[in-house]
């Protein structure tokens, strides 16, 4: 079975998302890989598909027993035998699943890392062909990153005693440089293939509002968006119970979760939550890794967290499988105070000697104000939260609250002669930043060294901010009427396309934020009911199909006592919906509709179809 058979026998889909074909090709070759990929991206499919291919067994590293089960009942729902090792299982289960493991019956095992170096794992590793080691969650190795587990540091250890090096590779969704220095480091990868897709998640909508009563906002959002799943973040245990109770009192399905509650609790909610027994999540940030479910429809924080990399990886888990979902900051200047008073009081930092401490508080109020920014900048939102992960795109995307209702279009033909004039008489020889200084009409030692200000166009748009000159340069690359060379010292050049600008032949408009103070913006509470391009276009009669494929799936889950979305993912339905197969071959173009699936449920989801 090649890589292609098997992503559509198994999993049902027909093609490969961004970066997992180079990553699979990459370990098949027998070469050790990482994969940095937002959340959702399908970075699990990138060790699955070449477990399965490859002899012997597949160690999946995982830090979380939700995670292991989740995974392991997905594939096992995939007709691929696959177990998981860890804590949550009594000595016998375990002695029964380490015997199946040794007659090969698993070609992957997901194992918790305490297990690693114990004598009974030990036994069994050294005595069996491990052809990979893949490692989930890489980034638990970094101390830079946020969930540092020092039972990470102990899978080298464990990889040196194997008689054999097995392929490694490594998967996280955390894309700064530190933390993808010391996964390379610290797991010791050798030359591997690193694929680091976009960050963006353009199926999400993100949207900033500052009402003057929160609660009020948000159960008019909840109202608006009846049976869709939702998680809504708080920053305190005290916020959490108070909004929880309140949606309950108001009619709605909610349920919690904090760190304040038994163990028992917490799980008997999650699962609540997972199995769509409620259908909306209150919760502090403890609530969320190892969530796969991938119908959560919409992230609403009613706090403003401590700084860009929580806000998206807590909106990552809205939308996982790509469909339309929304993101919504509720903000106040309370939410500032509030959390300035956790990063000077942080209890982890506690440790720390004086002068780490302090950096690490700086670098946290550092953090916390980008945060702060992002909640008030007129500029698009997506934009500025790529920008803040070191990825340069649009400064539009069309799809959040800035740039639906702070954006207008602008014709730049003239800001855009300018620049490209100024390119051509200074015979591209210079980059992007002298480009800009000359034309805004800098008075630097480089511009006059260079003889700049001698430049024609020096100073002729003097009255134009930099920063906007920038947004123009980028539209312009981006739309091939410039072009940066390929080195390290990226000089702008013409293109075929720039002498249409200078000779008058073509203008140029792009959207630009629109010039104004940043003022809280609580006239956006419309906006919430219907972003762009949230709504999945289905006939009426469609989604009477979608909501009976809903039901019937939700019986079998209940039956299954598996999650819903463990049967079949939303979009699959949807994708049901639409094509609305009439036999088994129809049924297995559904989309994430594999061989063994058909075989288990294909019937009972063809009944639907024959009216
Ligand atoms: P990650 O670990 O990167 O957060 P997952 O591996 O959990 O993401 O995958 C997220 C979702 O995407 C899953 O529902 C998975 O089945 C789906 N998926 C993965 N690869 C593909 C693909 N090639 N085509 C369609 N859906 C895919
Ligand atoms: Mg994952």
């Amino acid at each position: 079975m090649d890589k292609f058979q098997a992503l559509k026998h198994y999993f049902g889909y027909d093609r490969f998302r961004e970066g997992q074909e180079t990553l699979i090709d990459g370990i098949l070759k027998g070469k050790d890989a990482l994969g940095i990929m937002p959340t959702g991206s399908g970075k699990s499919l990138c060790f699955q598909i070449p477990a399965l291919m490859m002899e012997g067994i597949t160690l999946v590293i995982s830090p979380l027993i939700s995670l292991m089960k989740d995974q392991v009942t997905t594939l096992n729902q995939a007709g691929i035998h696959a177990a998981y090792l860890n804590s949550s299982l009594t000595a016998n289960q375990y002695y029964k699943a380490l015997a199946y493991a040794r007659e090969g019956r698993y070609p992957i095992i997901y194992v918790a890392p305490e297990r690693l170096m114990t004598e009974q794992f030990l036994d069994f590793a050294l005595h069996t062909k491990i052809s990979m080691v893949a490692v989930d969650e890489a980034h638990c190795v970094s101390q830079w990153g946020q969930d540092f587990r020092p039972s990470y540091l102990k899978i080298l250890d464990f990889i040196e005693k194997l008689p054999e090096r097995p392929v490694i590779s490594a998967f996280t969704a955390t894309a700064t440089k530190e933390v993808r220095e010391d996964v390379i480091d610290i797991l010791m990868l050798r030359e591997p293939v690193i694929v680091s897709t976009g960050y963006d998640r353009p199926n999400l909508y993100l949207g900033v509002q500052t009402p003057k009563d929160k609660y009020a906002t948000l159960k008019n959002y909840v109202e608006c968006h009846p049976n869709q799943c939702g998680i809504i973040y708080c920053l305190t245990r005290k916020l959490v119970e108070e909004v929880c109770d309140k949606l309950n009192a108001d009619g709605f399905s909610a349920t919690r979760y904090h760190a304040g509650l038994s163990d028992a609790e917490r799980r008997k909610n999650q699962d609540d939550f997972i199995f769509d027994r409620n259908t909306i999540m209150v919760a502090t940030n403890a609530f969320g890794m190892g969530i796969d479910k991938s119908n959560v429809r919409f992230v609403i924080h009613y706090n403003m967290p401590k700084n860009l990399e929580s806000y998206y990886q807590e909106v990552g888990r809205c939308s996982r499988d790509g469909e339309p979902g929304e993101c919504i900051l509720l903000y106040s200047g309370q939410d500032v105070v509030t959390n300035q008073m956790f990063v000077d009081n942080n209890q982890d930092n506690q440790e720390l000697d004086p002068l780490t401490r302090r950096i690490v508080i700086e670098r946290d109020r550092e953090r916390l104000k980008k945060m702060t920014f992002y909640s008030f900048t007129n500029e698009c939102l997506r934009d500025y939260i790529l920008r803040y992960f070191g990825e340069y795109g649009e400064n539009y995307c069309g799809n959040c609250s800035n740039c639906i209702s702070q954006f207008e279009s602008v014709d730049v033909t003239a800001i855009s002669k300018a620049l490209i004039g100024c390119v051509e008489s200074s015979r591209q020889r210079y980059g992007t930043t002298v480009i800009i200084d000359t034309v805004h009409g800098a008075n630097t030692a480089k511009i006059r060294n260079y003889r700049m200000n001698e430049n024609p166009y020096y100073s002729s748009l003097a009255k134009v901010p930099s920063y906007k000159l920038r947004q123009v340069m980028n539209h312009l690359f981006l739309n091939d009427f410039l072009e940066v060379t390929n080195d390290e010292y990226a000089i702008v050049k013409l293109t075929e396309k720039s002498k249409a600008i200078l000779e008058d032949q073509e203008t140029v408009v792009m959207k630009m934020a629109k010039e104004q103070e940043p003022v809280p913006k609580e006239k956006n509470s419309k906006k919430m009911k219907k972003p762009n391009g949230a709504a999945a276009e289905l006939t009426k009669e469609d989604e009477i199909i979608f909501e009976k494929l809903r039901n019937l799936r939700l019986k079998i889950a209940k039956e299954e006592k598996v999650p819903p979305y463990i049967v079949f993912s939303d979009k699959t339905l949807l994708h049901m919906a639409v094509i609305k197969p009439k036999t088994k071959e129809e049924m297995l173009t559904v989309s994430g509709v594999g061989e063994f699936k058909v075989e288990k449920y294909g019937n009972t989801f063809l009944e639907i179809f024959k009216l």
